[in-house]
């Protein structure tokens, strides 16, 4: 997996201050994770080609998550692209896009197919033979939906240099990958675990907006990265609570709790000019923290 932060402020982008977008990329495949205005820009600006977005998912209808959506939509007309965009997001977004391009005389010669969702439960919302996507319930002002991505099973490896050193012959290869023992001309059993390398599929967790929700903490378990808003530092701690958001401490909690790999903080609020702090209040909590500023590019 590969990510690309193209924002990660909160409320109105400014100058070099971009609202929420990511691209995931997964197997060759560009997954855009919420749209805030000014994502157009951010993606040329990192030089990723429009056309290779097939599926957008939107958290939720506040502004700085989907106001860069309609123009992104329209510029995908004037390129011509003619395969067809999945968009999934709240109940609500089929309107709001079909309004757009009603009352600008607009429209799109490819085919969005809409996936709205509703559910307050996690669901299974997309599978290929790629990856697997569910959505993670949040709470916020208004519904909400975090994104776990999870790689779908590559194939084991052999291990040749243990192969090799039992001289194990070719013609056991495949009962080897199927996951079956291999008893040597000796009686000897070697176990499968020694003859394969386990592969490794990673996972990618994304979660914005939200209050400290405990509720999140089973779907996350273990995950190779996980993205946590955190609007505010503690000092602001009252804030965040009326309003939804979580603390830097917030996160590092739910990181730690779900023993997550990495976990990456963004949804900044501009009152803060330093954002060194948050990584300070973070890591007292969980160590392995890091920030997603713009244009950080994160494989894992
Ligand atoms: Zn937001
Ligand atoms: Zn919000």
């Amino acid at each position: 997996m590969k990510l690309t932060i193209l924002g990660c402020y909160s409320a109105s982008p400014r100058n070099n201050f971009h609202t929420t977008s990511q691209i995931l990329e997964i197997g060759g495949d560009l997954i855009l994770i919420d749209c805030g205005e000014g994502t157009q820009m951010q993606l040329r600006k990192m030089k990723i080609k429009f056309s290779r977005i097939k599926n957008i998912f939107i958290s939720h209808l506040h502004g700085d998550h989907f106001f860069g959506l309609i123009g992104l939509i329209s510029t995908f007309r004037l390129y011509g692209r003619s395969n067809d965009l999945n968009l999934f997001g709240p109940k609500g977004l089929k309107e709001i896009i079909d309004l757009q391009l009603k009352y600008s005389n607009s429209w799109t010669d490819f085919k969005i197919n809409f996936h709205e969702l509703e559910s307050k439960k996690s669901v299974s919302i997309l599978k290929n033979e790629k990856f697997q996507v569910k959505t993670i319930p949040l709470r916020h002002r208004i519904y909400t939906n975090g994104f776990l991505f999870v790689e779908k099973h590559k194939e084991k490896k052999l291990n040749m240099n243990n192969i090799k050193k039992h001289s194990i012959n070719y013609t056991d290869f495949s009962k080897i990958k199927n996951g079956e023992d291999i008893i040597l001309n000796n009686g000897l059993k070697i176990m499968n675990r020694e003859l394969v390398i386990e592969p490794k599929n990673s996972s990618y967790a994304f979660c914005s907006d939200t209050c400290y929700h405990q509720e999140i903490i089973s779907l996350l378990n273990n995950v190779t990265l996980l993205y946590h808003e955190s609007t505010f530092l503690e000092i602001d701690n009252d804030i965040a609570k009326k309003t939804l958001h979580s603390t830097a401490s917030d996160a590092a909690k739910i990181a730690k709790a779900a023993n997550c790999q990495k976990l990456l903080l963004g949804h900044f609020s501009s009152r803060y000019k330093n954002l060194e702090k948050f990584i300070d209040e973070s890591s007292k909590i969980f160590k392995n923290v890091d920030l997603a500023y713009e244009g950080l590019v994160l494989e894992f």
